[in-house]
């Protein structure tokens, strides 16, 4: 038995608490620190009544308030809580500290997404993951492992080219990262997770991998149709995505590229709120002498990503288009999951997309648990071993299939 410690009391942060009380055979105690600690307040009362755990709720649970923007702040709450691993579901701009807290502690750590800071856009392809990377040797020296980036993607999908790499495939040519969302939220427009983290990611000049190079384009200037299981036939556009910055050091593939599904709706608002100058991240001074930072005036005025959970319908698709070769002969795949926002938000409350990110972390964290991914350093999901990750992520509650095309 573990004792965990959720950083992040969000939408996502959410999900991987509910699924750690969903496993109390592995956790043994359940840490929760955020920024806001009536977030965290929340959060603990609707699991309590959720798994009904009103007798036991004073030993399985603690929560803290924690500014993650400080190591020792995070250091502190350590010491206090003891936990073994820590999940990092707080923002991209807290990965580094917590990393850091993790080192000279000695817990395991596991994020769902590179780190970034908050004034950075555009960064070189190569440098996505550096920052991070500067932890490799410490991580090693402390004998603790870290897991990066493993929500769904990245996270699982880095796992669906790792399986395939080791199972499927003699020789991977292409892989196609695809996310569509076709569930409906009623809202005219809307982000489904951090607003701030998803716009800027959405706004910036996206780069695919091919013939051993990066390619930039501009933002929705590439995209293709394509006919997903489920959900149908769907537009996805080229998209800059955390997992083809990792993927393309280990995979053997000539092109890597992400893409992802928009309507011609969310597209219309969001180039509308881009051309006006309302994504920006750099400030701008009101007529009162006050400085705003435009994109923090749209997260103010957008709804919380997960207040949109109630009155979502319909499902997601997300999984990975292979091409290469098998026993001499060409092989194509669709490995993919299909995930159900009424569904999720039936079982912990939470829309699908919070849900297909929260549950890897959870996955992961109990492989850590168990010492089935035993490792000491840091890694990418695709350098540890797929196979007991791709069983346990379909208890979890996100099964996959694959689609042989040949
Ligand atoms: P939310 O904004 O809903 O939650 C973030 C939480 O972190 C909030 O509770 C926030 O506190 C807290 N937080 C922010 N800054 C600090 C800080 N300095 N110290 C302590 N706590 C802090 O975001 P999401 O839950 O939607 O996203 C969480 C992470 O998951 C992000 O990194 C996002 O990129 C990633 N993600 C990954 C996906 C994947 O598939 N790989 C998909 C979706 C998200 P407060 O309440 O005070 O704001």
């Amino acid at each position: 038995m573990k004792r965990v410690l959720i950083i992040g009391a969000g939408g996502v942060g959410s999900v991987v608490a509910n699924k750690c009380a969903q496993n109390l055979d592995v956790f043994s105690h359940i840490g929760i620190a955020s920024r806001t600690f009536e977030k965290c307040r929340h959060l603990l009362k609707d699991l309590v009544k959720r798994y009904q755990l009103e007798r036991k709720s004073s030993s399985l649970f603690s929560i803290y308030e924690v500014n993650a923007d400080e190591v020792f702040e995070i250091e502190k709450i350590i010491l206090e809580d003891k936990p073994d691993i820590i999940i990092n579901c707080a923002l991209p701009a807290q990965n580094c500290n917590i990393m850091e807290a993790c080192v000279n502690t000695g817990v395991h750590y596991l994020d769902t997404a590179v780190a970034q800071m908050e004034d950075e856009i555009n960064l070189p392809p190569d440098d996505w993951y550096n920052r991070q990377y500067a932890y490799a040797d410490p991580f090693k020296k402390a004998g603790v492992l870290g897991v990066l980036s493993i929500g769904f993607d990245p996270g699982v999908v880095n796992a669906y080219c790792a399986y395939a790499q080791k199972h499927l495939f003699d020789e991977i040519d292409t892989i196609k990262i695809m996310d569509v969302n076709a569930g409906d939220n009623g809202h005219k427009f809307a982000t489904n997770f951090n607003p701030e983290v998803n716009l800027i990611e959405i706004s910036e000049n996206p780069h695919y991998r091919s013939d051993g190079t990066w390619h930039k384009i501009e933002p929705h200037s590439r995209s293709m149709e394509f006919d997903f299981p489920v959900i149908g036939k769907h537009r996805i556009y080229t998209m800059g995505h955390d997992e083809i910055h990792s993927l393309y050091r280990t995979l053997r593939a000539r092109h890597i590229e992400f893409l992802m599904g928009f309507s011609d709706n969310y597209l219309k608002y969001f180039h509308a709120l881009k051309d006006v100058g309302l994504l920006s991240i750099d400030p701008v001074v009101l007529d009162d002498g006050r400085q705003v930072i435009p994109v923090k005036v749209v997260k103010a005025v957008l709804p919380e990503p997960s207040s949109l959970a109630a009155n979502y319908k319909g499902k997601t698709c997300i999984g990975c288009l292979i091409e290469g070769i098998k026993d001499s002969q060409p092989k194509t795949i669709f490995i993919y999951n299909i995930c159900d926002h009424e569904a999720t938000f039936k079982e912990v409350g939470s829309q699908a997309i919070s849900y297909t990110a929260g549950v890897p972390a959870v996955t992961a964290a109990i492989l850590i648990a168990k010492e089935i991914w035993n490792e000491k350093g840091l890694f990418h999901v695709e350098e540890l071993d797929p196979d007991p990750f791709m069983t346990l992520i379909s208890e979890q509650g996100l099964p996959w299939e694959i689609i042989d095309y040949a």
